[in-house]
């Protein structure tokens, strides 16, 4: 028998692997993570998360989750509730339950991304809410926390944040993977889609295929070849897809010029300025909307909104719409521009 050494020099500690993930997200987002027998869940309103130790935790939470969870929070919140303990949030009665409820939304679309919904589940109480989320957690709908979910889905994907959690929900759903052979039931391992789209991640509408996706578009020689505008990687080639294949989390319906009323996206936060040609009719006219100045003849967008614009009620309904400028009239509805200015707001996967 192996007497074990008293005195040998333990250079390498072992971790668990999606601990080392998750706190390594944790960091590169700026935030240290601390445990406590003392709290469940708490942000200090700086920079440190702190949460239970092992012994507090519910037999189903694990870090990633935890710390996924406090994210998505912290992006539904707003970088304005950054500086507020437990983002400005209540966590002794139900005052703050919409809230609670958006960041479901934006986890398990964030999740969803990955195939890991299951996984990534949130545990106490709030469950059921979480268990009742339908397949598309960002749909439009009546509840209040859509809205909220939505808005901070852009910064979950594109902000500065968006790699870290990228890379964590990557790295989680390899783990995911290769543990399967090792998993037995009842094992939190165990709830991870059986099946992913041919370009990873999740899989979108279950009667939706490829081939009726606005995103998808048809190039190369004769236009012969399928690709996906969604899944280019920066500054890279549309990837070729089969139309038959399943729709991924990111399918978008065909668009018309009938969902522009609903939408607004390129007139709201999608671009930055609306040029007008100095012969169009509101420049002729001298529309007061029309500013002259370094950009040339432009309406401006005061925080991205243009100023024809008059919002109501969910509604983006343009004053000008008679005389807009060429640039609005040749912004193709569904064109590559639409669907980046509705992912732009969230409106978009
Ligand atoms: S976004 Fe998804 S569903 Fe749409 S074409 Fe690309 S891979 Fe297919
Ligand atoms: S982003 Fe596309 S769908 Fe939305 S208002 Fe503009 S053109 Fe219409």
């Amino acid at each position: 028998m192996l007497r074990r050494p008293m005195s040998r020099p333990i250079e390498h500690r072992y971790r668990d692997p999606l601990d080392v993930i998750w706190l390594g997200v944790a960091r590169r987002i700026g935030w240290r993570v601390e445990r406590s027998a003392e709290v469940y869940a708490s942000w200090d309103g700086d920079r440190t998360l702190t949460l239970s130790d092992a012994a507090g935790f519910d037999a189903d939470d694990c870090l990633a989750q935890m710390i996924l969870h406090e994210i998505c929070h912290a992006l539904v919140q707003g970088p304005a509730r950054l500086s507020a303990v437990d983002w400005g949030l209540c966590n002794f009665d139900d005052r703050d339950a919409i809230a609670e409820h958006a960041c479901h939304r934006l986890q398990a679309a964030l999740a969803d991304t990955v195939g890991l919904r299951g996984f990534f589940a949130v545990t106490t109480d709030w469950r059921p809410y979480w268990d009742a989320l339908p397949a598309d957690p960002l749909a439009a709908g009546d509840d209040p926390a859509i809205a909220l979910a939505r808005a901070a889905w852009p910064a979950a994907t594109r902000g500065p944040w968006s790699a870290a959690i990228a890379d964590g929900l990557a790295a989680t759903a390899v783990i995911a993977r290769a543990v399967q052979p090792f998993t037995r039931r009842g094992m939190l391992w165990r709830r991870v889609a059986e099946r992913q789209h041919p370009l990873g991640g999740g899989l979108g509408p279950d009667d939706a295929t490829c081939a009726g996706c606005a995103w998808r578009f048809r190039g190369g020689p004769g236009r012969a070849v399928d690709r996906c505008r969604r899944h280019r990687p920066d500054g890279g080639t549309a990837p070729r897809i089969d139309p038959a294949w399943p729709a991924c989390v990111a399918f978008e319906p065909p668009l018309a010029a009938q969902d522009c009323l609903g939408c607004g996206a390129c007139c709201r936060h999608g671009f930055d300025l609306v040029q007008v040609g100095p012969r169009e009719p509101l420049v002729t006219a001298g529309s007061p909307l029309v500013v002259r100045d370094g950009a040339g003849w432009h309406i401006p967008r005061p925080g991205g909104l243009c100023a024809a614009l008059a919002p109501d009620g969910g509604q983006w309904p343009c004053t000008v719409y008679g005389d807009r400028p060429r640039s609005c009239r040749d912004f193709a509805v569904g064109g590559e521009a639409c669907l980046e200015a509705r992912r732009r707001v969230g409106l978009s996967r």
